[in-house]
């Protein structure tokens, strides 16, 4: 257990592929890191089933088997992990101080890596069939929805581009967006408009998600002409936002209006020396299990780097 007099050397935040590729150049680099798993152990690569576009993997490999490789491969080099999630950090002075359900601790190096959660319309039988017809992310998913039907809800730039995206693969792309514009901007709302594989249903919500094992159809209501239909599709993919999990940081790091942490260009530094962030937290373009992986790196690098011009400097 660490004490502020011996406080750990770098303490990760999150096991998603950023905080468990953290983990793994940490380890090796002999920093001895623990790592705190967070709500959602593993991260949102648990809630998906074959992840195809993982380097590395050439038959593909399922999100949750990805997520024990990383885990194992990090432990494998000595990372230490604990089940609980972070409750509130003090980021004011080093080594920061931080409380983790029961357990407390200081750290002279944190990696932020608490990854973002897509937006759910809250449905019982969408949860349900999440992984099995209904996505949130259409780039890992929609391969496999080749000359089928599919609907798309938000009427953001994420749905526009992920209807577009779709349409590569599907026969029919349903955008459904709940008011009777359009959000995302003129390029890309002309963009998906434009496309003939893509029909939008305007004032439309989903109302249900059908199906017992695999999605079969969606329950939607037209709230102009207040009136509710079925439409058979075997895909459902949600468009409606992410939610970075920052909060815990928020009085400290800087944020974007949505939450996102801020970084230095091409660096995972935040504006508070020792504190770096990697993977969805920090990541409005990107998102994949790839490039949060690939900043996982860069945050064990720069906090390995940053710990040692403290120790020159001492
Ligand atoms: P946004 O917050 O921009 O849009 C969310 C959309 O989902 C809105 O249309 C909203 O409707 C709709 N929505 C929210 N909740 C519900 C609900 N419960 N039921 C139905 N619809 C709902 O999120 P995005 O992920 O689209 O974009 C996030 C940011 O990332 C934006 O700044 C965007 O510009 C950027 N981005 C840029 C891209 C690019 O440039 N290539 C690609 C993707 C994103 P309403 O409009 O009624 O509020």
């Amino acid at each position: 257990m660490s004490t502020q007099e011996n406080p750990e050397k770098v303490v990760i935040f999150g096991t998603g592929p950023a905080g468990l590729t953290a983990a793994i150049y940490a380890a090796r680099a002999d920093l001895e890191p623990l790592v705190y798993d967070g709500m959602q152990p593993g991260g949102q690569l648990t809630i998906t089933t074959d992840v195809e576009n993982f380097p590395g993997f050439a038959d593909g490999i399922m999100g949750p088997e990805l997520m024990d490789i990383l885990r194992a491969q990090a432990a494998r080099f000595g990372t230490r992990f604990s089940m609980n999630a972070l409750d509130s950090i003090d980021l004011t002075s080093r080594p920061f101080h931080y409380v983790c359900g029961d357990e407390e601790g200081w750290a002279d190096s944190v990696i932020v890596a608490t990854g973002a959660s897509a937006r759910y319309l809250g449905l019982e039988n969408e949860i349900r069939l999440q992984g099995y017809g209904v996505s949130a992310c259409a780039t890992c998913d929609g391969f496999f929805y080749r000359d089928r039907v599919v609907a798309v809800v938000g009427g953001g730039d994420s749905a526009a581009e992920e209807a577009s995206f779709l349409t590569k693969f599907a026969s029919k792309v349903y955008l459904l967006v709940r008011r009777d514009e359009l959000r995302a901007s003129k390029i890309m709302a002309q963009r998906v408009l434009a496309n003939e594989k893509v029909e939008v249903l305007w004032n439309t919500s989903v109302v249900d998600v059908l199906g017992d094992d695999t999605v079969t159809g969606i329950r939607v209501k037209d709230s102009k002409a207040n009136e509710e239909r079925d439409i058979t599709l075997e895909g459902l993919f949600l468009a409606i936002g992410h939610t970075p999990n920052s909060s815990a940081f928020a009085d400290w790091l800087d944020t974007d209006g949505s939450g996102y942490i801020e970084t230095a260009a091409d660096s995972t530094a935040t504006n508070i020396g020792g504190v770096f962030a990697c993977g969805d937290v920090q990541d409005t373009q990107y998102r994949q299990a790839v490039t949060a992986a690939g900043s996982g790196c860069m945050a064990a690098l720069e906090a390995e780097r940053w710990l040692e011009e403290q120790a020159h400097s001492a």
